[in-house]
């Protein structure tokens, strides 16, 4: 049966294995505590023997078939380390296979230890009745469209983005993009959690109109959505079902129609809703400036091919006065 080490390419994401007599991770690794829940399985702060380093340590399930662990999830897995080379996705150090007492394969994911993720800065914000200052909004905002353009432009889509995978250092204001890349190469969910649910709030309309041949604008959907609940504190559409999730949306932003999106009406999903009319950003997301609403208005596009892309973003006169040396 062959093993993940016995998949001739790609050689690079070969993980160091534990068997055959190697330290486990357990071994080399001491779990401080837990310090979140992913799609893919617990989150713990840990410390590196060896050197005292505290990293993040990701427990996942490798998938597995007759063959032993598909070319597919080892790809994904020489994605995410391709990808964490740009210094607004979050780095990975190390990886480390292992096998369960159910003899199935088990992936330690080290990570470089972040402080917190936009979800928990913004719920410090909301709790103490504090907007972000809009200078610390713009700068997260330009590190994200700075990820997203990086990992747009490796072809890859994230197709999850919302600020619980969005990582933080508290101090320098450092932003990077988590739960990347391992959609495909990791079992989802390891076990049920049943605190933490699928959110649909970032989800872009397309994807909740069922296209099918859908792109980069689907995160720049949910960058637009980021955007204004950094400005305001509070999710832009925070829907519980797919249908309450299209219906916040169209309440908002207006229902759309052929003229504002030619071809709406031929999408899967798509039926005769409530005719809403738009109403103004202004309204909706206050504390922006003109040049911040113009950005969030193109984020906020209803056709795909007309949203923004994160390169574009970047060159946006929003973030004229961030000091790009810096990010
Ligand atoms: P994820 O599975 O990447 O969505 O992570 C779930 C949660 O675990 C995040 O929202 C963070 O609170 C925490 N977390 C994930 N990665 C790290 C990391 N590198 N450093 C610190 N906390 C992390």
């Amino acid at each position: 049966m062959a093993t993940l080490q016995h998949q001739p390419k790609p050689a690079a994401a070969a993980p160091s294995t534990t068997t055959g007599g190697g330290l486990r991770a357990m071994d080399l690794y001491e779990k401080l505590e837990k310090v979140g829940e992913g799609t893919y399985g617990k989150v713990y702060k840990a410390r590196e023997k060896a050197t005292g380093r505290i990293v993040a340590l990701k427990k996942t399930r490798l998938p597995e078939d007759d063959e032993g662990v598909p070319p597919t999830a080892l790809r994904e897995v020489s994605l995410l380390r391709m990808l964490s080379q740009d210094p607004h996705v979050v780095r990975l150090l190390d990886l480390k296979q292992g096998v369960n007492k159910e003899g199935q394969t088990i992936l330690y994911l080290v990570f470089e230890y972040m402080d917190t993720d936009l979800k928990k800065f913004i719920r410090s914000h909301r709790a103490n009745h504090e907007k972000i200052p809009a200078l610390t909004v713009k700068i997260l905002m330009y590190q994200l469209c700075k990820g997203v353009t990086f990992v747009h432009g490796r072809g890859v889509l994230h197709r999850d983005l919302k600020p619980h995978n969005l990582l933080m250092d508290r101090k320098t204001m450092a932003l990077k993009i988590a739960d990347l890349g391992l959609s495909r190469a990791v079992i989802a969910p390891l076990k049920k959690y049943t605190h933490e649910i699928l959110t649909l709030w970032y989800r872009a309309p397309e994807v909740l109109l069922g296209a099918t041949h859908y792109s980069t604008p689907v995160d720049m959907w949910s960058v637009g959505c980021i955007f204004a609940e950094l400005v305001t504190n509070n999710p832009l559409f925070p829907g519980d079902s797919e249908l309450q999730q299209l219906l916040h949306i169209f309440k908002l932003l207006g229902t759309p129609n052929e003229q504002v999106w030619p071809g709406v009406g031929k999408l899967p999903n798509w039926h005769e809703y409530p005719q809403w009319k738009p109403t103004k950003l202004s309204t909706l997301v206050p504390g922006l400036d003109a040049d911040g609403y113009d950005l969030l208005g193109k984020m906020l596009e209803y056709e795909p091919t007309k949203r923004v892309c994160a390169k574009a973003a970047l060159e946006h006169p929003y973030f004229n006065d961030v000091n790009k040396d810096l990010y």
